[in-house]
């Protein structure tokens, strides 16, 4: 929807306002068709659609995927391909956009970590390839930050590998011995824990450069800002991994490895097509492939500026439906990073005049109608409008303004 179309969606808000319960559900089937023939897949399973106001979570599907990315999947379904050539030239064009030496599609960020793994493990070597996850002789290890250790390091570990936690460039640099397959930097883990890394980003590819062992840096969800697709291999990581399903809106089961071209091509050694590696059953299909490809550079085409001005405008709007209510405050936020860098809502009130806490708020939304997921803890409640369409963002504000006031004292 264009800025304009925004303003003026926004000024027939007030007569949406009251009637919003009552006409949800053809307002919802006229603004996007939900049905395959006559049947309307959510309603014929029982599974309610949700509004997501909480972000690209994966139990919430992670992100609708981009108009763009449905014709590609549509456009693709017809025809049969040797996949082996789909996994390489799809590579070799985003491994051009991302400006690297080489790129794969793979089954999630998640599935990227198994991967990259194994191809630090094996190399080119079919026959390491078929023992994972168990080498024979001393394990593996993999070096880590101690504040580093998440729960995404399962997908390492699944490879056969143990962990080695470091702090700071002298541990690191003595942990490094002849079992040493590869060095894990988290990109997130800063933002998650309030932890400083104890080794720059710098000095770990450094280290690992040195000592000949392949470095990989897990950005999952840190766009926005797109420039982050591009600055960890040009600081010298060897492998960097995205999410497909979050920000970038490709699809949710999709993910990006790219990096150092030899890495690479044993991580795809290491996956479907071929039926015995480990990433075998962490096949990606040949739409979703192309789908991934086209989100991308759909990604890095958009205007950014604009975009972020209509998440802005978002919030705002939403912040002019609750504030209204008796003691409600409501502040933008923006996470400083890397990890989901986008406007946020926190909005919070005086419990003693709204007696409910923002727990319960949540509950009331997730089981109202429409269903809305939203985010809440002890200071109040985070809205994120990013996973939201256009039409959707008068009826989170709505909600939260009726539940609120539902609880006046
Ligand atoms: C989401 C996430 C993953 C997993 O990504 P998928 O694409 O869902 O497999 C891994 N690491 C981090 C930091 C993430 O945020």
């Amino acid at each position: 929807m264009k800025r304009r179309d925004l303003l003026k969606y926004f000024s027939t808000i007030p007569v949406m306002g009251v009637l919003v319960g009552s006409l949800w559900p053809s307002f919802r089937a006229s603004a996007t068709p939900t049905a395959v023939g006559n049947t309307n897949l959510f309603e014929a399973l029982g599974i309610r659609p949700i509004i997501n106001a909480r972000g690209t979570m994966t139990y919430l599907s992670g992100s609708l995927m981009t108009p763009e990315v449905m014709q590609a999947i549509n456009a693709t379904a017809h025809d049969f391909a040797n996949m082996h050539e789909v996994m390489d030239k799809v590579g070799e064009k985003i491994a051009e956009l991302l400006q690297c030496e080489a790129a794969m599609v793979t089954s999630g960020a998640a599935c990227a970590l198994t991967l990259g793994t194994a191809a630090a493990m094996t190399g080119m070597d079919e026959e390491k390839m078929k023992q994972l996850p168990h080498l024979p002789g001393p394990p593996k290890e993999v070096i880590i930050q101690k504040s580093h250790r998440y729960v995404f390091d399962q997908a390492v570990r699944s490879a056969g590998i143990q962990f080695v936690e470091v702090e700071g460039p002298e541990e690191m640099e003595k942990a490094i011995n002849e079992n040493t397959v590869m060095a894990l930097f988290f990109n997130g883990a800063f933002s998650w824990y309030g932890i400083p890394d104890s080794i720059s980003h710098e000095k770990f590819v450094e280290i690992a450069k040195k000592h000949k062992v392949a470095s990989f840096i897990d950005a999952a969800a840190d766009v926005p800002p797109a420039e982050n697709l591009f600055k960890y291999q040009k600081m010298g990581f060897d492998m960097v991994t995205f999410s497909g399903g979050k920000m970038i809106r490709g699809p949710q089961s999709a993910g990006l490895l790219f990096g150092r071209k030899d890495l690479i091509e044993a991580a795809k050694r290491n996956f479907s097509p071929y039926e015995s590696p480990i990433g075998r059953s962490m096949k990606v299909n040949k739409e979703e492939i192309f789908g991934m490809y086209v989100a991308l550079k759909t990604y890095l085409e958009k205007d950014h500026a604009k975009e972020w001005d209509e998440w802005v405008a978002q919030t705002k709007r939403i912040a002019s439906l609750v504030n209204p209510v008796p003691s409600v405050n409501s502040e933008m936020q923006v996470p400083e990073g890397p990890a989901n860098v986008f406007p946020g809502l926190h909005i919070s009130w005086d419990q003693g005049k709204v007696k409910i806490t923002p727990g319960e708020v949540a509950e009331a939304l997730r089981s109202g109608t429409p269903s809305i997921e939203i985010g809440s803890g002890d200071e109040g409640l985070r809205v994120a409008v990013v996973t939201l369409r256009p039409d959707q963002v008068d009826i989170v504000g709505q909600r939260i303004k009726e539940v609120l006031e539902q609880a006046l004292a």
